[in-house]
């Protein structure tokens, strides 16, 4: 089913809670805005790549004080990012930045869409970029979104002149803004997507330039703006109590899993636009110039304009509800006009701004925050008028079908709440995000239905649509179902109501390292979604491995508890990978999804199948020397997955860092980024080389080059650069065939740099002593070899090693060559290599 408001209607009166699920209770001031909001008819569509791109001084700016429609087009949801807040990353990082970019809209007034390209993470130039997304169908949904939404100014957030000076990714959004500007207005292109949309041609598009493309804030300064537009971007709004640098820093903090928590600003100051299609507008304190945004662009449209202009002259903010007559007057006229895009627009707007001068509140809770298909939830369902204007519910229409028969005359703040049934049909939709329902590739999400592209999430399905009848005509208000309760400490709370399978089931452990061929016991958790659950489990896995028991039954009482199974899994003799699919059998059905649940306070709380799959890798790994020191950087899973494969890993604390602790263990590794976040190792160098002099074997992973805390990062001198290679299958030479750190215990060939995940490596050193052999050559695409990602120096009687490559992305993904090369790193040094080298030799 094809539902184009969902475009349309995303945000509409700004919100400060922190709970973004709260519903919106607009204050007099606001909904004096919501009406300035009526009429103006224009629209801004900001185009960048990534959740935190978008610039929300200008996205507030054009939401709140120009007030035109204004969304943020964001490529994609931020899935290859960090998180600073918990152990999500990859598409459920992708979950959660999209709900933060809603959260952010939510304050600065904006709306936002995206397109089905998948941040893959790095890359270094758009050729690159547009080779692994699918070029054509991320200009689709770019078109795709101009034809929706039909901007008429177009603005970018990066140069789509300048590739290779920022992330592909940036400069890609750039360089597909800009042909889809043409593309949209053309009927050849994306000819199928003309069934629902028609062509649009926006008028004008601008490249937001900025200080950092410059090089610095005095270059900026100085540079010349005769062809740029400076817009005032301090403005102060009074029925906010805030500045617009105030709210963009507001919405920009919501991107709290990215840590950019910022603080707002007051005063004067400028954003800056460089034309780079349509038409120059002569005057340069208006991007508008030349477009008409009264309602004099719709057909029929200027007595509505005329009407909307006196409930703005006459707004009474102690009574906004004295305005209602006469916004019913234009919703009615709005309704007679011929169908367009505005209509559908402004015919919304007009009916919440109508439902806030009433105070009229209007809720549908469910009874649970989850129900199964095929099943039935209680609702309490509530209305209530708080203003004099008459007003009768007619009846509520549930998504079921039910239609509840009211007529009840809502009197002034007088409360009325009744109680209804909802059936979920055995065809309901899972609630989960469409984009992740079907596998796609490295570039792309899948998404079949065309309705659901650029959605930033998926329509709730179960719905109550309350009827009201004001001034003889009937408003239908829909309202998507909701579930809340009171927490001791919080408060309120509201959740998603969600749909979801009868069970779902996980394994502990998203990869499962087999070192040898000894078995493991693995846990199978299955959680009930209803009462009185009965059946059996069954574990799919790769040919040559085994699982026991074959199968094991399951009952589970009450909905929502769990129960453990433990299965014992025999890898092959040799190496091997793949994955266990546990399948869990009620009656006739069979359930292999995984629920994932998101909860953080600054998002609604998230639900997310996935296919229930752990990796299970079987190495073909030899090892030497079982005790390994950690010191600990910015964060890594580098001691887990080394104690999956058996060694005995103890984290080491910097104020530990002496002789006798180091000389405990066969080596000490060095976590990622340690020498730019670990202060205290300023101190502890001199130990930890005197490790090295004595024999110990110590391996530094990479550090970035900016903010290192130590002057000397190796006994011997070392230059870290920002050389990076971010295509995980480039090719990699062997320098060092001979080397002792590519032959023993584990044989290293290409085959082990197969299968590698997002990069080689990064942040390689580009300078070094000749004391240090370099044992690997790697490089992107027309870039000349780097030779820095393996570096290994004798000093003393031991080992220092230095690497970017990036171990701490394919230990977690189960990459066997990264596992087989490190146990080489751990094992150089040991007495034992030495003479068998030599007999080799
Ligand atoms: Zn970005």
């Amino acid at each position: 089913m094809f539902k184009p408001y969902f475009f349309i209607l995303i945000t509409f009166f700004y919100c400060f809670y922190s709970q973004a699920q709260q519903p919106k209770k607009p204050t007099s001031s606001e909904i004096y805005q919501a009406i300035e909001k009526l009429n103006f008819l224009g629209s801004v569509l900001y185009v960048a790549a990534h959740p935190d791109d978008e610039n929300t001084r200008l996205i507030s700016h054009m939401a709140n004080e120009v007030k035109a429609r204004t969304a943020y087009l964001s490529l994609t949801r931020g899935d290859g990012g960090q998180n600073l807040i918990g152990p999500e990353l990859k598409e459920l990082l992708g979950v959660i930045r999209t709900q933060e970019l809603l959260a952010a809209r939510h304050i600065d007034g904006g709306i936002q869409l995206f397109t089905r390209a998948d941040d893959f993470g790095y890359s270094k130039h758009p050729d690159e970029t547009l080779a692994i997304w699918n070029e054509q169908e991320v200009l689709s949904d770019v078109v795709w979104a101009i034809r929706n939404f039909q901007p008429d100014i177009i603005i970018n957030r990066f140069d789509h002149r300048s590739p290779g000076t920022t992330h592909g990714h940036h400069t890609s959004s750039a360089m597909l803004s800009m042909k889809a500007f043409d593309d949209a207005a053309d009927h050849s292109k994306f000819p199928n997507q003309l069934k629902s949309v028609a062509v649009w041609q926006p008028k004008r598009e601008f490249f937001n330039t900025s200080w950092w493309f410059y090089g610095s804030k005095e270059k900026f300064d100085a540079a010349d703006k005769t062809n740029q537009y400076a817009v005032e971007v301090g403005d102060f709004y009074p029925a906010l109590g805030l500045s617009n640098p105030e709210i963009a820093a507001l919405s920009r903090s919501a991107h709290k899993s990215q840590g950019f928590g910022n603080t707002g600003t007051r005063g004067s100051d400028f954003e800056y636009l460089e034309l780079i299609k349509g038409d120059a507008p002569t005057d340069r304190n208006n991007i508008f110039e030349g477009i008409d945004t009264s309602w004099n662009r719709v057909n029929g449209g200027q007595p509505i304009g005329d009407i909307l202009k006196t409930v703005q002259a006459n707004y009474n903010f102690k009574n906004p509800s004295a305005s209602i007559p006469k916004l019913i007057e234009a919703y009615k006229m709005v309704q007679k006009l011929e169908n367009s895009h505005w209509k559908t627009i402004k015919s919304e707007d007009l009916k919440n701004v109508i439902a806030a001068c009433a105070g009229l509140f209007l809720e549908a809770a469910a009874a649970s925050h989850l129900a199964t298909p095929n099943s039935t939830v209680s609702l309490n369902l509530e209305a209530i008028n708080r203003s004099s204007q008459n007003m009768v519910l007619t009846s509520i229409t549930l998504s079921d079908g039910t239609r509840i028969q009211k007529n009840t005359d809502l009197k002034f703040n007088e409360s009325h709440q009744f109680k209804s049934q909802l059936n979920i049909p055995s065809t309901a939709s899972y609630s989960t995000p469409y984009w992740l329902e079907t596998k796609g590739t490295l570039g792309m999400y899948k998404v079949d239905d065309q309705s659901l592209i650029g959605l930033p999430e998926t329509p709730k399905e179960m719905t109550a649509t309350f009827n009201v009848s004001i001034e003889g005509e009937t408003l239908a208000y829909e309202k998507t179902i909701i579930y809340k309760t009171n927490d001791p400490v919080k408060g309120e709370v509201y959740k998603p109501f969600e749909i979801v399978p009868i069970v779902s089931s996980h394994i502990a452990e998203p990869v499962i390292i087999f070192a040898d061929s000894q078995q493991k016991d693995i846990q199978v958790i299955v959680k009930a979604n209803q009462n009185a659950l009965e059946g059996y489990v069954q574990l799919d896995r790769p040919q040559g491995w085994r699982v026991f028991p074959e199968k094991q039954n399951i009952a589970i009482i009450n909905k929502g508890e769990e129960q453990i199974l433990t299965f014992t899994v025999i890898p092959p003799k040799n190496q091997s990978e793949g994955v266990l699919t546990p399948k869990v059998y009620i009656g006739k059905d069979v359930f292999s999804k995984k629920l994932v649940e998101i909860d953080y306070e600054h998002i609604p709380f998230q639900m997310v199948l996935l296919p229930n799959e752990s990796k299970v890798v079987r190495l073909d790994i030899k090892k030497k020397g079982e005790n390994i020191g950690y010191i600990v950087g910015a964060g890594d899973a580098v001691p887990e997955s080394l104690r999956q494969i058996g060694y005995n890993v103890a984290i080491i604390k910097p104020e530990d860092i002496n002789a006798e602790t180091l000389n405990r263990f066969d080596a000490i590794v060095v976590g990622i980024r340690a020498y730019n976040t670990v202060d205290a190792l300023k101190f502890k160098q001199k130990q930890l080389f005197d490790f090295v002099e004595q024999g110990g074997n110590l391996i530094v992973q990479y550090n970035t080059n900016g903010d290192l805390i130590v002057d000397q990062l190796a006994p011997y001198p070392l230059e870290l650069s920002r050389d990076r290679v971010t295509d995980e299958n480039s090719e990699v030479r062997l320098l060092n065939t001979t080397n002792e750190l590519l032959n023993y215990p584990n044989k290293i060939t290409q085959k082990d740099f197969e299968g590698w995940v997002q990069e080689r490596g990064l942040y390689f050193p580009n300078k070094w002593s000749k004391e240090f052999t370099p044992l690997l050559s790697m490089h992107d695409k027309n870039e000349p070899p780097k030779e820095g990602s393996l570096l290994v120096a004798k000093f003393g009687k031991g080992h220092y090693i230095y690497t970017g490559l990036s171990f701490f992305r394919e230990f977690p993904e189960g990459v066997a060559g990264a596992y087989r090369l490190f146990a080489n790193m751990l094992s150089v040094g040991k007495e034992t290599i030495k003479r068998d080298v030599q007999l080799k030799d």
